[in-house]
């Protein structure tokens, strides 16, 4: 089970407990210059955007008190002040992008849902109760 940090959770593409750790690929591992390896990731440290995606969610999330549904958009269309790229929240590379986003509201039996980038698109509402 896995505990909030300061009350937040969050996750992108890598594990955080202990156990789940033992199976995830190293903090250290790196994609290959090969010919296999498709060129945008050739050399690139294979978790640096997932954990760099991370930690600006966290630190996003950390800012003010009660989080409301614009917080939560404004998170999923992170740019970190500049233009999309492999290493923010909303995703714009030449390999890795982000195709969907959702957001869930347990409380208001809702779901905020979007294909493409969040910084592009607009939501729409599911009710689920
Ligand atoms: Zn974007």
């Amino acid at each position: 089970m896995r505990e909030a940090e300061n009350g937040r959770i969050a996750h992108t593409n890598h594990y955080h407990t202990e156990h789940m750790r033992k199976i995830d690929i190293s903090h250290n591992a790196y994609y290959k210059h090969s010919r296999k390896v498709v060129r945008a990731l050739r050399g690139r440290r294979v978790r640096e955007s997932s954990e760099a995606r991370y930690s600006r969610i966290m630190q996003l999330l950390a800012q003010g008190g009660e989080l409301e549904l614009s917080d939560l958009i404004s998170i999923a269309r992170d740019h970190a002040g500049g233009e999309g790229a492999d290493n923010t929240v909303c995703r714009h590379s030449e390999y890795f992008n982000t195709t969907w986003s959702i957001i869930f509201i347990p409380s208001e039996k809702v779901i905020k849902a979007l294909v493409g980038y969040p910084c592009q698109q607009e939501y729409e509402e599911y009710r689920v109760g």
